[in-house]
């Protein structure tokens, strides 16, 4: 006889019929979206029934309901109707079952591989004319894709005149700033404008690291000749991080008759370094070459120019991140802008290996791994730090829900499932410990629940927060995003 404890019950399928309509509009879409998007938005999505002209699409995540009722409603019926025009409408729903279970959703990732884009080797440099050198310019760093915030507006003016009219009124160019503002960013930028201008151009970008190193190489071989004939004939000469150059005397030299030779012939020459000339330790000949021309500094972004180039960046590289969540990454990492796109990097690389949201709590977790934890307080001491008010229940609820990522109807409402349990128990232990609310009245806030629910949960959350220290950072990080106070 067999046993007769029962297996779990079958898990549903989609029906075939269902299955094979939904890969068909899904391979349109495909085609439609980027990626990324396809991936993110599409994946373990289903179809879960049909009745008379309506379609119900299911969804794994809350999160997704409201992003695909104002992106893709209209596109999905626009595709679904191209296979049967009686279907007049979709609607959503979510089904949390539907995540990872590819009997009742599509695993996009199988039915859709990436094609991989094969990789041009990399190579560093190329050869103009005349064994005249020039390293590769990054296609990325273009005037164009520059964001220009009041931190750099005089400089991105400045490249874009030089672009315009090389060894014109801007020469030679000097730009300076710290590490990870934009200064190379500016440099190849400008060169590949120029070269957009006059493909023929010899535009040469170079580091004064390597310029050093050919300096030294020539003298070895006996070659200075011909290093100072092939520097000649560049028309366009840049040189990034000129503050190498200190206490190399022999190479200065070398630069500072190269610089004569092209300024006189009217190249245009554009420089840059980390601190003003004025500041460098280089001969003072060198420095006064550099004053002749248009000195321009390149300093911090403020917060919607941080904001600004994150966006920009994330739509470069084809994720679609939370609003709030670059608004997160905008706030904490301020330092610089390379900073910004470390953080950003991280981000996407969660997003294409684990196909997993970014949330601020995830990002939040990347930050504390590179040192840069969100929630470390960088406040100097003997600040008074002006009397703010204890937020209301409602921003409570809504810095929860933002921060994991589940609608505050949903907290409300009546799931169960952990993504959602959790979230609102933490909102109901913060309602009561920062603003001491009663259990009655957050009883109330939560569609009428029972006192007694609420004490439990709230009693749940600090049992776990005793042991759980994963948990426990999560809660402190909400209250610090939410600005409740410790009392
Ligand atoms: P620096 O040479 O000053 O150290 P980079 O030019 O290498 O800095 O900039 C670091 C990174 O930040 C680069 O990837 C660059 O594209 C990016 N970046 C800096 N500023 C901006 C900006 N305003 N808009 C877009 N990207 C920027
Ligand atoms: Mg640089």
């Amino acid at each position: 006889m067999t046993a007769l404890s029962s297996p779990p019950a079958p898990a549903v399928q989609m029906d075939p019929s269902l299955r094979d309509l939904w890969i068909d509009v899904l391979r349109h879409l495909e085609g439609k979206l980027q990626r990324s998007q396809f991936i993110t938005w599409f994946n373990d999505t289903a179809i879960l029934g049909r009745e008379e002209g309506t379609l119900v699409v299911g969804l794994p995540l809350p999160m997704f309901l409201g992003w695909h009722m104002e992106h893709y409603r209209a596109l999905t019926l626009e595709i679904v109707q191209q296979f049967d025009s009686s279907i007049r409408q979709i609607v959503y729903k979510v089904d949390i079952g539907l995540k990872d279970n590819p009997q009742r959703s599509i695993d996009l990732l199988k039915y859709f591989p990436e094609q991989r884009r094969r990789k041009i080797p990399g190579k560093q440099e190329v050869k103009l004319a005349e064994g005249i050198v020039t390293k590769i310019l990054n296609p990325r760093y273009t005037l164009e894709h520059f964001i220009v915030g009041s931190n750099t507006r005089l400089a991105h003016a400045a490249c874009q005149a030089v672009a315009m009219q090389p060894g014109g009124k801007y020469n030679p160019l000097f730009l300076y700033g710290g590490v990870g503002l934009g200064k190379t960013h500016l440099l190849q930028g400008t060169g590949t404008a120029i070269l957009k201008q006059s493909p023929k151009a010899a535009v040469v970008y170079t580091t004064a690291e390597d310029f050093t190193n050919q300096v030294i190489e020539a003298i070895q071989h006996a070659k200075m000749e011909q290093f100072r004939r092939r520097y000649r004939l560049v028309d366009v000469l840049i040189i990034d991080d000129v503050q190498f150059l200190a206490n190399k005397e022999r190479t200065q030299e070398e630069f500072f008759h190269t610089f004569n030779v092209l300024y006189e012939d009217r190249k245009q020459i554009i420089i840059s370094a980390d601190r003003p000339p004025q500041e460098l330790q280089l001969e003072d000949r060198l420095i006064s070459r550099f004053e002749r021309g248009m000195i321009a500094d390149v300093s911090l972004p403020d917060y919607e120019t941080r904001l600004a180039i994150l966006s920009e960046k994330a739509a470069d590289y084809e994720v679609f991140l939370d609003t709030h969540v670059l608004q997160f990454i905008a706030e904490h990492v301020t330092r610089n802008v390379r900073e910004l796109e470390g953080i950003l990097m991280q981000a996407v690389a969660l997003y294409e290996l684990e196909q997993r949201m970014p949330t601020i709590k995830s990002i939040a977790e990347i930050m504390r791994k590179l040192n840069k934890d969100p929630y470390v307080d960088e406040t100097p001491v003997g600040f008074e730090k002006p009397e703010k008010k204890q937020p209301t229940f409602q921003e409570i609820m809504e810095g929860v829900s933002r921060y994991y990522s589940v609608s505050v109807q949903d907290m409300i409402g009546a799931s169960r499932v952990r993504e959602i349990l959790i979230p609102r128990q933490i909102a109901m232990h913060l309602g009561r410990k920062h603003l001491r609310m009663s259990t009655v009245r957050l009883g109330e806030a939560f569609s009428n629940r029972d006192h007694t629910t609420v004490m439990n949960a709230c009693r749940k959350i600090a049992d776990r927060m005793q042991n759980d220290s994963q948990l426990l950072r999560e809660i402190r990080a909400i209250e610090k995003e939410v600005g409740l106070k410790d009392d």
